[in-house]
């Protein structure tokens, strides 16, 4: 028995990091699995991964930033797979630059990203969960959105906070409709978007010094944590911020 058994998800940014290990996890677990990215190329070969493994994928050209490609990513799960039941808003660009060396296109480029995609992709998803009977969505935020954070980019945690409450609003406003919303908040995690730390070794062992659990994340970390906020397990769970971070944050 797999913990998604009979579920109906869309994952975005799946193409690879986080996004691609939660949509083989998902599909492992015996979710059916709709997931998107800009990156097609990378994409399909999740696909295909998953397929071969025996699990249940499709992938879509899913820019977070388009409301025509969310109509059609979730059309996509309800006209194959017959419902929505998850959605992971995952996608998302990074940044370091601090205030005064953030330009309007820098600050409007992230937050167009990862804070209106996700408003985009709930408020497309809603009406497909309503029908559905319910539904869960997981926002990944960062633990930037909890924090201040010395090298984090500026319009970056602005972006995550914003991620952060927004969850918030969506899980008062639809809890009558059995719709649960939770947010993710990932310390530093060892994929493509850390490529710039994780190379240095310098800058590698600065970052994991002020974890106390002595190691960057992986994927898998974070991918768990998700997997539990789709699955009824967390029937109870709305609204809440969950902290995978080693320990950064306790200190
Ligand atoms: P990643 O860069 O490996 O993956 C992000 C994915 O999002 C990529 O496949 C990328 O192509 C996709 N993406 C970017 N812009 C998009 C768009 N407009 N439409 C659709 N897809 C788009 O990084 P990751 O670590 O897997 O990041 C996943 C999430 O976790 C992000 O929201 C990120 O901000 C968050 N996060 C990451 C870390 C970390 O240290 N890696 C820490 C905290 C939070």
């Amino acid at each position: 028995m797999g913990r998604l058994d009979g579920k109906v998800a869309l994952i975005s940014g799946g193409a690879r990091g986080q996004g691609a290990l939660e949509a083989e996890l998902f599909a492992a677990e015996g979710a059916s699995v709709v997931f998107g990215d800009v990156l097609d190329d990378e994409g399909r070969s999740v696909e295909r991964r998953i397929t071969e493994a025996g699990g249940e994928a499709v992938y879509v050209h899913l820019d977070v930033t388009s409301d025509d490609d969310w109509t059609a990513a979730v059309d996509t799960a309800e006209a194959r797979f017959g419902k929505l039941d998850v959605l992971v808003n995952n996608a998302g660009i990074a940044n370091d630059e601090k205030i005064e060396e953030t330009s309007e296109e820098l600050w409007e480029s992230i937050m167009l990203v990862n804070a209106k995609g996700v408003f985009l992709g709930t408020r497309k998803a809603l009406p497909a969960m309503r029908r559905a009977g319910g539904g869960s969505i997981i926002n990944v935020s960062s633990i930037a959105g909890i924090l201040g954070r010395a090298l984090t980019g500026s319009a970056y945690s602005a972006s995550k906070g914003a991620v952060r409450t927004f969850t918030k609003t969506t899980a008062i406003q639809h809890a009558s409709e059995r719709i649960r919303c939770n947010s993710i908040h990932p310390g530093p995690v060892d994929t493509p978007m850390l490529a710039g730390i994780s190379d240095n070794p310098d800058v590698l062992s600065q970052r994991t010094e002020e974890v106390p659990l002595g190691r960057l994340g992986h994927s898998r970390d974070i991918a768990y944590g998700a997997l539990y906020l789709a699955s009824d397990e967390s029937a109870w769970i709305t609204g809440i911020e969950l902290i995978i971070d080693g320990g950064i944050t306790a200190k």
